[in-house]
């Protein structure tokens, strides 16, 4: 359809209406300053107030998004980026979406290895947002040639003109969340923090957030979730890699089989493990009480939140952020579905019958 164009209008007229359109320039600028929303229905039965950081807020739906744009920012003002160089990144998803939703709008191209235990959804994700995507065998050891951290070495060394990010030992991934997550929370919460809970995966989340908290008020518990299959919380209590400790497991993005000097594990003051199916059973709940569709390690922090809850731990007047990191679009084929939870042995005859098929 062709649309006459309309009589001339004064310039006058113009000006007023650019004034009124109140537009960001890109998706870059959406990020960070997400909300923190009060868990009200969820907690009903637990002493203190809880409130969920939810990152799911930011343009790529994670808090990866902080990351990456400060990492590619640090990266360009340092001039190690120029024009039409290639982002490359280990990841388990979020992160590869973040650098490449960065790379569309600054014009880098965008290579990612990523765990053949990322869900389909978020690798297809990927591929959607113009990355090249490698998938690497998630049950390898870190350095076996095969693991994704060699890989993506490996493709740093071959490409000419290449970035690695390098997300589990470059201190400003660090740095973005000490600029950006811990600031908001202070401001959000008017500095009455009192506990900080947060997954740990390279750490940088925990680590950044809490070392800007721990500045304003020392007194502040920084609490990490960690995964059963995980070496965090076994080198957190004793400062030795056990290898015994590590298993698989499903929830993506937590825990660790190698120890990411992107984790100041001096700013946590405990770890606690949570179980694959706990976590799951939880996300699916913070859903359908609190109407917030959130990703599995969401599930993962406030299940460990239960358990500290339930050791006693908070009070009245505890004011308790929990860091949702992701939506929950992310895992349709897995935690948002009824046959993948199935398939895991996480339902219990409750929940079978809430999902009976109706026949129409
Ligand atoms: N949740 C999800 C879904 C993630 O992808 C990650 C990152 N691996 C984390 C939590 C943990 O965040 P961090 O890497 O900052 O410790």
């Amino acid at each position: 359809m062709v649309f006459k164009k309309k009589r001339d209008t004064t310039q006058i007229n113009i000006d007023f209406m650019k004034e009124e359109i109140k537009a960001y320039n890109n998706v870059l600028e959406l990020i960070g300053n997400t909300p923190i929303l009060k868990l009200a229905k969820i907690t009903e039965n637990m002493e203190g107030n809880f409130y969920a950081k939810v990152e799911a807020f930011n343009p790529g739906h994670s808090t990866k998004d902080r990351i990456a744009l400060y990492i590619i920012e640090e990266a360009e003002r340092k001039g190690i980026l120029k024009p039409g160089d290639t982002i490359i990144e280990t990841t388990s998803g979020n992160t590869g979406f973040s650098l490449a939703m960065v790379s569309i709008i600054k014009g880098y191209d965008c290579i990612l290895a990523v765990s053949s235990k990322s869900s389909k959804d978020k690798i297809d994700m990927l591929r959607a947002m113009g990355a090249k995507v490698y998938v690497c065998p998630a049950h390898v050891t870190a350095d076996d040639e095969r693991s994704y951290y060699n890989v993506a070495k490996r493709l740093h060394e071959e490409t000419k003109g290449s970035v690695y990010i390098n997300q589990y030992f470059n201190e400003l991934n660090i740095e973005a969340h000490y600029r950006s997550t811990g600031p908001e929370i202070w401001e959000q919460t008017n500095g009455k923090i009192t506990h900080l809970i947060a997954c740990s995966g390279t750490g940088g989340t925990i680590s950044g957030t809490a070392k800007y908290l721990k500045e304003m008020n020392p007194n502040i518990k920084v609490l990490g979730v960690d995964a059963f299959g995980s070496v965090l919380k076994k080198y957190h209590e004793t400062k030795e890699f056990d290898s015994n400790e590590i298993f698989p497991y499903r929830i993506e993005g937590l825990g660790k089989n190698l120890i990411p000097t992107a984790t100041d594990f001096d700013l946590i003051d405990k770890f606690i493990k949570v179980t694959d199916e706990d976590s799951a059973h939880t996300a699916r709940e913070i859903a359908k009480t609190e109407g917030l569709f959130v990703g599995y390690t969401s599930g993962a922090a406030f299940q460990a939140t239960k358990q500290y809850a339930e050791e006693g731990e908070f009070i009245a007047d505890s004011n308790v952020v929990i860091i949702f990191p992701d939506h929950g679009s992310r895992y349709m084929s897995k935690i948002y579905s009824d046959d993948w939870m199935s398939e895991q042995g996480f339902y219990d005859s409750v929940n079978l019958e809430q999902t009976q098929k109706i026949e129409i």
